[in-house]
């Protein structure tokens, strides 16, 4: 019998998308959200041409396009803000989207919360698993508040330090990838329209990308330093001390910040389950499943499209079971592919000179094939 209900654990961009797909397709969805608020993080994303599909398909794409900043291509400079190149990226959500487009993490979270909201998902809010059992019809569920819950499906969209995984039955945990990056939101300069990356300099890479129309996200790549940084509110004296160096546009942001900026640092990670990601009718995905460095920006990408293929399948005719199998099968070799990709321009990173780096040709390369359907 096709599906009818489902708990969708997390409601970033995984679970918000999962949770659309599958209300469009007339299933009955509660979300459990473990914050208890539910919004975006103020940060920068860049959202390229196969998330935007994903948005699309879900509705939400106008709206994200209506404030998001859509570009086509990017500028690699010198530290000191030379130009070096251009790029132009592959529409890899087909010619009829913009290739790319900056977006705030808030109105991406927030055009998905109302869309979440308007086709009736139930979200309820500060609130998380605390256990399951499973028979082969369902899925029985005890919430942190003590209430239950009877499912034809479980998925765990909570995150890359996802909490489901391990109560699935999956032993596969994230690690350090050996980078760092602090990332802030600022006045978007008159002259930048698109993203900019800065090699060469004293760290492993500065970059920023406009994100709305007054608006820009600027970030550096780092090493890792002392692990109680990480947090919200890094120093903005220490980015400004480990950005000295770059100039151009970059050096211009970062100098005139406000003092009471927000400063973002964190250790990057990477995790993926290469195995099966299900077990019985409770399964992960989007970052809970994989989660690669973002020298691609593709994270959010391979989310969105684990969300929308999901829905497609487990709503056939066939066994849930099936379908989770078919939907990994169809998935792994692709986030993989971007997996190992994005691990191997970080190395390139932090081990400048390594023979036959070309960062550019990999992220092309990247690219080109994932203008092919998820
Ligand atoms: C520094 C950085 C920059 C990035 N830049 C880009 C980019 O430019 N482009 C791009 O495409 N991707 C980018 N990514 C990747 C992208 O942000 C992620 O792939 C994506 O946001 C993951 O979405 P998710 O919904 O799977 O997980 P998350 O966004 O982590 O959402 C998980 C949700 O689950 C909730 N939750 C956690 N635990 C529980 C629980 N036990 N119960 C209930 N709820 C729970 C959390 O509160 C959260 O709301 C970047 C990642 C990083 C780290």
């Amino acid at each position: 019998m096709p599906i009818q209900n489902v708990l969708v654990v997390g409601g970033g961009i995984t679970g918000s998308v999962l949770s659309l797909a599958l209300a469009q397709r007339n299933v009955t969805v509660d979300l459990v959200e473990i914050s208890p608020r539910w919004f975006g993080v103020g940060h920068g994303i860049t959202l390229q041409g196969n998330a935007l599909k994903a948005l699309r398909s879900v509705g939400v794409l106008d709206r994200v396009l209506a404030r998001a900043v859509p570009f086509d291509r990017m500028r690699l400079l010198a530290a000191d803000g030379e130009a070096m190149t251009e790029l132009s990226t592959p529409h890899t959500g087909g010619e009829d989207l913009p290739a790319t487009a900056g977006a705030l993490r808030s109105d991406l979270q927030n055009a998905l919360c109302d869309a979440v909201r308007a086709h009736g998902v139930e979200v309820r809010l500060g609130l998380s698993v605390e256990r399951f059992e499973q028979t082969a019809d369902h899925v029985d569920v005890t919430f942190t508040d003590g209430s239950t819950g009877r499912y034809d499906l479980l998925v765990a969209a909570d995150g890359i330090h996802s909490s489901m995984r391990a109560m699935i039955g999956i032993t596969t945990v994230p690690r350090p990838v050996g980078m760092s990056i602090f990332r802030v939101v600022a006045e978007r300069p008159a002259e930048m329209d698109c993203a900019e990356v800065y090699y060469g300099g004293p760290r492993y890479k500065a970059g920023y990308s406009p994100i709305s129309p007054d608006r820009c996200y600027a970030y550096l790549l780092d090493e890792n330093l002392d692990a109680s940084l990480i947090g919200p509110r890094a120093p903005l004296a220490l980015l400004r001390e480990r950005g000295a160096g770059y100039g151009g546009t970059w050096g211009k942001i970062i100098g005139s910040l406000p003092d009471d900026t927000a400063v973002d640092y964190r250790w990057i990670e990477s995790v993926l389950v290469d195995g099966p990601w299900h077990r019985g009718r409770a399964t992960v995905i989007g970052d809970a499943a994989h989660a690669c460095p973002p020298l691609i920006a593709q994270g959010a990408a391979m989310c969105a499209e684990d969300a929308v293929l999901l829905a497609e399948l487990v709503t056939g005719e066939g066994p849930v079971e099936e379908a989770l199998d078919a939907f990994m099968a169809r998935r792994l070799p692709r986030v993989r592919m971007v997996l190992e990709n994005s691990l191997r321009l970080a190395e390139w990173e932090i081990n400048p000179g390594t023979p036959g780096a070309d960062p550019a040709r990999i992220m092309s390369e990247t690219l080109h094939s994932l203008t092919a359907a998820a």
